[in-house]
């Protein structure tokens, strides 16, 4: 079987991309999702994409997605701020593209640009709105990038798109080669959404995988090992096997719980998910 395991390139977020990409393979896997850290991915431009290019082509771990800054999302409330976000995620597909990555992660919305707007009821019509035209402006680029666009669902409510039925939904009149979603089993946890529901509702669009666990202590209790917390992984396991998940498995468990170091606690994630996929 394709050891299709990844890590976020996030948990190493105190060193550059080449010192990530190394403590990565030295947990033992194969890949990363390259974020959108400044430490990690700068401006996109032809000088950006050779540097990362040469530092991949050099390196054993392969570079297999890329995380869009959380500010460049689909939607937005005003039309300028919605402009740049759209040419950034134009840049940063044909990046990923010229990196051979396969998908790139976006976030729909971000949730302290709406925050705001949360009384007004006119909100998730005009979230809805803009996340549409934002992808068909978007479309052209990837149809000739040959990147996927995943979407993933944010732990935040009533803004919308946060289930998978409703991005499913959105995603729906796409070509499934073009856009995607992806599944983050922490945030559907924030949500109280059952995650193995979650992924069945995602069914055949469902392209991307995002796994950590939850520390139920904590303010934020995303983002921690997936040793952690009371998820049901086993019937997490089954979801994914009853939509027959073809994608790709990413960590992104950056959180220290008991005093770990980042390399400790990306191997202890790697262990944990080669025990879990056997
Ligand atoms: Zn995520």
């Amino acid at each position: 079987m394709i050891d299709d395991t990844s890590s976020t390139t996030s948990s190493f977020r105190d060193r550059g991309l080449e010192a990530a990409l190394d403590a990565i393979g030295e947990a033992g896997f194969p890949q990363a999702e390259i974020c959108e850290a400044e430490e990690h991915v700068g401006t996109p431009s032809d000088q950006e994409i050779s540097r990362i290019r040469n530092i991949l082509e050099a390196h054993s771990v392969r570079g297999r997605t890329m995380h869009a800054p959380l500010r460049s999302t689909l939607a937005t409330m005003d039309a300028v701020s919605r402009n740049q976000s759209v040419e950034t995620l134009k840049e940063l597909i044909r990046m990923a593209g010229a990196l051979n990555l396969t998908d790139l992660v976006v976030h729909p919305t971000n949730s302290r640009e709406l925050a705001p707007y949360a009384d007004d009821p006119q909100m998730p019509q005009r979230v809805r709105e803009s996340v549409v035209r934002s992808l068909d402006e978007i479309m052209p680029v990837i149809e000739q990038s040959a990147v996927r666009i995943i979407i993933e669902n944010l732990p935040y409510t009533p803004i919308p798109f946060a289930s998978m039925a409703e991005l499913r939904s959105l995603v729906e009149p796409y070509p499934t080669e073009s856009v995607g979603l992806i599944v983050d089993i922490g945030h559907a946890y924030r949500l109280d959404r059952d995650p193995a529901d979650e992924i069945r509702a995602s069914g055949s669009r469902l392209c991307g995988t995002h796994i950590h666990g939850v520390n139920v202590n904590a303010e934020r209790i995303d983002h921690y090992s997936p040793t952690m917390g009371d998820l049901d992984w086993d019937a997490i396991r089954q979801a994914y096997a009853d939509i027959d998940y073809k994608g790709p498995w990413t960590s992104e468990a950056f959180k220290p719980s008991d005093g770990q170091s980042p390399e400790e606690l990306a191997r202890e994630v790697r262990d944990w998910m080669t025990a879990w996929l056997s």
